[in-house]
């Protein structure tokens, strides 16, 4: 065994050492933490439902003729009327002939990646891609090669110079860190001239993106003929748990023989499945979730400007705030957790060393008043 609790000290002193908040109240814009009640900006619930009494409801209801508990993977006798009620729905509002739900979006990464690709193709990824497409194209047995963030002339001389006949690039469609967008049209024009294939991961953009809410390729109006393969979570905007994988029907059929994190685990719970249905009906109808989202945005970064704090350059929901060194990050958290704020301070290696930042995400059910607070906080912090 390694030295444990010599390395847990060492993670201490390099200020790395991670520790959980226990939630005493439901996932909101406000929670309960030991007892005392914070205005938090760290969930990524942007539309405010994680805790909508009508997903709830709907919940409650599939449970009662459900149960709990699926009892079994979806190709044995876990696959319930609720699942595949809510596959032909995602199918439908992601414009794919078909989706497979996963239980988890780190499974559906990376269960389906590695079911596409093995030794002899290329994966190739966005530097920043989230750790569990990273795993995903480590795992695949694939070459894997990294481009540097967005630089699509970085891309280019990766797939110029590639000789493997299967190449898969892989990206984030909004960078979970960042908070900026994948210029998805240029990769798709690069993947056409090279005969690449493309993945996108959506987990922060399905639900948020596009006037109707159906993510990055609503958002960049990608014609239906140059659709990438697409990847979503309903953990977040939706505000449920799981995930799924859209595309044609030969990918998805090929993920139901060959995906070993789709085939090797219990099914989520049908009721799960039955509250996602009813989110993606709310969030297709209440536009005004996303319209106030995009103000607060707006709003956020406007008045942050005159506070001297740089932001980075992102319209999604996820605004970070580099503060640089992990110390002065977790002392700017603490010092807003004071004040009544939660902030969670994002350290290496999860962002790059030197960029240790404060990510602040927004929610539909902030309040213009919320953003002001969070705004005069920093403002003393600059
Ligand atoms: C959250 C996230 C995932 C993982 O999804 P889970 O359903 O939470 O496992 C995958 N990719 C990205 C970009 C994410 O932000």
């Amino acid at each position: 065994m390694k030295p444990l609790k010599d390395l847990l000290k060492k993670q201490q002193r390099q200020n790395q050492y991670r520790r959980r908040d226990i939630l005493e109240s439901a996932q909101s814009t406000h929670v309960k933490i030991d007892g005392k009640t914070y205005l938090s900006f760290c969930s990524n619930d942007y539309l405010g439902l994680a805790n909508d009494p009508r997903i709830i409801e709907a919940s409650i209801s599939a449970l009662k003729q459900t149960g709990v508990g699926s009892g079994a993977a979806h190709l044995i006798t876990g696959h319930s009327y609720f699942h595949h009620q809510l596959e032909e729905l995602l199918a439908e509002r992601t414009n794919r002939s078909r989706a497979l739900l996963y239980s988890t979006g780190y499974m559906a990464n990376v269960g389906a990646i590695t079911a596409l690709c093995e030794k002899g193709d290329l994966v190739i990824e966005d530097k920043l891609n989230h750790a569990s497409l990273i795993d995903a194209g480590l795992n695949s047995g694939a070459a894997f090669k990294r481009y540097k963030h967005s630089d699509m002339q970085a891309l280019e001389t990766i797939l110029a110079r590639s000789d493997e006949k299967n190449k898969l690039i892989v990206t984030d469609g909004v960078f979970s860190m960042d908070g900026d967008m994948a210029p998805l049209p240029a990769i798709m024009s690069l993947a056409k001239k090279y005969d690449a294939d493309v993945y996108v991961d959506d987990a922060h953009g399905f639900g948020v993106l596009g006037h109707t809410g159906g993510g990055i390729c609503e958002q960049f109006s990608l014609n239906s003929d140059d659709q990438p393969i697409l990847m979503g979570t309903l953990g977040k905007a939706l505000g449920v748990a799981g995930a799924f994988v859209a595309g044609s029907e030969e990918l998805i059929e090929w993920l139901i023989q060959k995906s070993r994190m789709y085939i090797y685990t219990t099914a989520m719970p049908p009721a799960l499945a039955a509250a996602s249905v009813k989110s993606l009906q709310i969030i297709q109808k209440e536009s005004y979730r996303r319209e106030h989202l995009a103000e607060l945005i707006n709003y956020f970064r406007m008045e942050v400007q005159k506070t001297g704090l740089s932001l980075m350059p992102s319209q999604t929901p996820i605004q970070p705030i580099i503060v640089g060194d992990e110390k002065t990050a977790l002392e700017w958290s603490a010092s807003l957790k004071k004040s009544g704020l939660l902030v969670k301070a994002i350290r290496p290696p999860t962002v790059p060393k030197g960029t240790s930042r404060l990510r602040i995400t927004f929610s539909a059910a902030h309040s213009k008043d919320d953003v002001t607070k969070l705004v005069n906080n920093l403002a003393q912090l600059a």
